[in-house]
């Protein structure tokens, strides 16, 4: 799919279009490219193809965010009939008038009937381990499949229905409104252009069953909460044989005893003893690989932050790897022994001494030095 036009170039807009300057550029590139206007050029009819698909993308605010995200490869990709489900007529009925968008779109949206099965969202739970490696995950889920007795058909397996009597099989009635004439889908078999006289017993003419679904699923690296995974025709089957509906899976990524997530980098606070903080020395944290060591500094204060670089989470689009960020606690003691009394007010009193009746601590003399001033 490498190959395969991006979708703003392809409308001839900026990657940070709003949406209105991205309706113009559409509207203007799709009077352009329509296969009518251009009856010698073989290629029209694909190009039109492509710049419907790359709008109904981009008028899209979540697969606009997958499509910046991961591009042509985003998971489940964004092919597909974009008169089916992806572009709204009534938004297309907006931008171009009644007659214009009669003219140039009613033949796309008219060819695709309303067979098409809906939709299926289903939640999965990553860890970020997960997260961070990737690979296959198993995903269980419920949908109404196609009925394998009849093929969906909805007729016991082995009879053909009749065609409907209403439309004669086209599935369509032309109705006069006035002096226009309109197709509608044909209001006796919905679009199916047959009569179940005969119903498979499966599942009882409806052509579609409960079924449960066990299917396995990779993972992009680097995949976040709220991140949609779709997979084509994986959804409700659709009506007597039509295209399945989409399945979507609504990622959520899971706590982790440790880790926060900042976009790629980690973070993880971790407390070290004041002794630590004070002479520093060697300490051990988590990262998602396992355990590491780390140097703690002499003289460190509370709050600092140690970066590991690339221990973190990889970029999506393979875009670098983040660091891990060790945030480090100087924990006070709460509670000490008659003894660790006496030495911490031998250290209290030395320290005065040795620095000269001043304190060593730089912000605390800093914080002493303004009191005096203030008050004094
Ligand atoms: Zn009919
Ligand atoms: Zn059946």
């Amino acid at each position: 799919m490498a190959d395969k036009p991006d979708y703003y170039e392809l409308l001839g807009v900026d990657r940070d279009v709003d949406p209105d300057a991205l309706k113009k550029a559409y509207r203007k590139q799709a009077l352009r490219h329509h296969p009518d206007r251009n009856p010698d050029d073989p290629a029209a009819e694909e190009r039109f193809k492509q710049i419907n698909e790359a709008y109904a993308v981009l008028s899209d605010a979540e697969k606009r965010k997958l499509y910046d995200q991961f591009g042509h490869d985003a998971p489940g990709g964004f092919e597909g009939n974009p008169f089916q489900g992806g572009i709204n007529p009534d938004d297309l009925r907006d931008m171009f008038g009644g007659d214009l968008f009669e003219q140039l779109f009613g033949a796309f949206f008219r060819r695709s009937p309303v067979r098409h099965g809906r939709d299926v969202q289903v939640p999965l739970e990553v860890t970020l381990e997960q997260v961070a490696e990737g690979g296959d995950t198993r995903l269980v889920f419920h949908r109404q499949g196609q009925c394998k007795a009849c093929d969906g058909s909805g007729s016991r397996p082995g009879t053909r229905p009749p065609k409907c009597s209403t439309c004669g099989g086209l599935g369509q009635v032309r109705v006069a409104r006035g002096f226009l004439s309109m197709v509608q889908t044909c209001p006796t078999c919905r679009g199916d252009g047959v009569e179940i006289v005969d119903p498979c017993e499966a599942c009882h003419g409806r052509g579609s069953v409960d079924e449960e679904v066990d299917i396995t699923l990779p993972i992009p690296p680097g995949i976040a909460t709220g991140h949609k995974l779709r997979l084509d025709g994986e959804g409700h089957a659709g009506r007597r044989g039509g295209m399945g509906g989409d399945l979507y899976v609504v990622v959520q990524v899971a706590e982790h005893p440790f880790f926060e997530r900042e976009g790629d980098d980690l973070v993880c606070e971790v407390p070290i003893s004041f002794p630590q903080a004070t002479l520093g020395g060697t300490i051990e944290v988590p990262t998602l690989g396992g355990k590491a060591r780390v140097k703690v500094p002499a003289g460190t204060q509370s709050g600092k932050t140690l970066r590991l670089r690339g221990k973190g989470l990889p970029g999506v689009r393979g875009r670098g790897t983040g660091d891990q960020l060790v945030k480090l606690h100087v924990e006070t003691p709460s509670r000490v022994t008659e003894r660790q009394k006496e030495l911490l007010e031998e250290f209290e009193r030395i320290s005065f001494e040795e620095a000269g009746k001043e304190p060593p601590e730089p912000r605390r003399k800093s914080f002493l030095d303004k009191l005096k001033e203030l008050f004094d």
